[in-house]
């Protein structure tokens, strides 16, 4: 397969239909990149990488974070953990509180707030520094130290946490949440500050692409059994309330996040990582998902 000229062909096709959106503006840092930026990565199993555009460049790699932190998490706590959140898409906006309320205290899936909210917690449960292990963890993923966390990003998220502190609070109310809540946020801030590359995320996750295994940390991150169950959370969960609308037209696992980027994985083939900062009205990036959409035709070849 010619995967430089398929990521190719699809860059230049996205460049000239140019489909346009809205950057994130709840923080400045994001309200001002610069909107015209888009870069795809490709890396199959034997670790070759196939880019094209601004692939790498690093950007703010915000939600995509979650899938890496509830790999940790998920190690640690095995099936224990699905006591704490579900496993069903929301098909509500990825910060909503109401229905925490209805489900009393147990968030719908790990990739919303309140569920990232109560992984990000396992996690400071779980480990000293968890920052850094956060960092290291992805650093070995991607098979170098790629990951740098944008201070002005982390604190702007800091400035405006009230709906993110609600959320953590009211998980306490319902015995959902072990730490001080402001040690967690600060914590969760931390991995979605941080900036990566379309080539370094796509290594990143590409031990879900190849049963746990990845090539570039050399070593099992997950058991083939944990790995298919984070790809099908990604599946249904992994594009906030357009998580059906991505399966229908692009059919792939993957993550997007509020800085434009989207990782995807086709099991037992590749990973990839498109980033193109313009989202629509949902919060995922025009660019991005309409590249992967592209790809898949193009292909003939999805999970299904
Ligand atoms: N830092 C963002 C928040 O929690 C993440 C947004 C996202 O990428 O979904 O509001």
């Amino acid at each position: 397969m010619d995967y430089q000229g398929l990521v190719e062909e699809v860059y230049e096709q996205i460049q000239k239909e140019n489909p346009r959106g809205k950057v994130a503006t709840y923080i400045p840092e994001l309200a001002n990149v610069d909107p015209d930026q888009f870069g795809i990565a490709l890396v199959d199993l034997e670790g070759n990488v196939y880019g094209v555009g601004d692939y790498q460049k690093p950007f703010s790699i915000q939600s995509i974070s979650k899938v890496l932190t509830l790999t940790m998490v998920f190690h640690v706590f095995k099936s224990k953990l699905w006591s704490r959140v579900n496993v069903e898409p929301s098909g509500n906006p990825f910060n909503s509180i109401a229905q925490l309320e209805y489900e009393k205290g147990i968030p719908r899936n790990p990739f919303i707030n309140a569920g990232a909210l109560v992984i990000t917690d396992a996690l400071c449960s779980k480990f000293d520094n968890p920052t850094q292990r956060v960092s290291d963890f992805i650093n070995e993923l991607a098979g170098r130290n790629c990951v740098s966390v944008n201070k002005d990003v982390k604190q702007s998220e800091m400035d405006h946490a009230e709906r993110n502190t609600a959320l953590a609070y009211f998980l306490k109310a319902y015995g959902n949440f072990e730490n001080k809540v402001e040690d967690v946020l600060e914590v969760y801030f931390h991995h979605c500050a941080m900036e990566m590359s379309c080539e370094d995320l796509a290594k990143s996750f590409s031990f879900l692409a190849n049963d746990g295994y990845s090539i570039f940390a050399k070593r099992g991150i997950e058991s083939e059994s944990h790995a298919r169950r984070i790809n099908a959370l990604m599946l249904t969960c992994g594009f906030y309330d357009e998580s059906g609308e991505f399966a229908f037209r692009v059919g792939l696992p993957g993550k997007s996040g509020v800085g434009g980027g989207v990782a995807a994985v086709l099991p037992h083939k590749f990973s990839i990582c498109v980033w193109s900062p313009e989202l629509n009205e949902k919060g995922n990036s025009v660019k991005s998902i309409k590249a992967l959409e592209l790809l898949t035709d193009k292909l003939k070849f999805s999970l299904f």
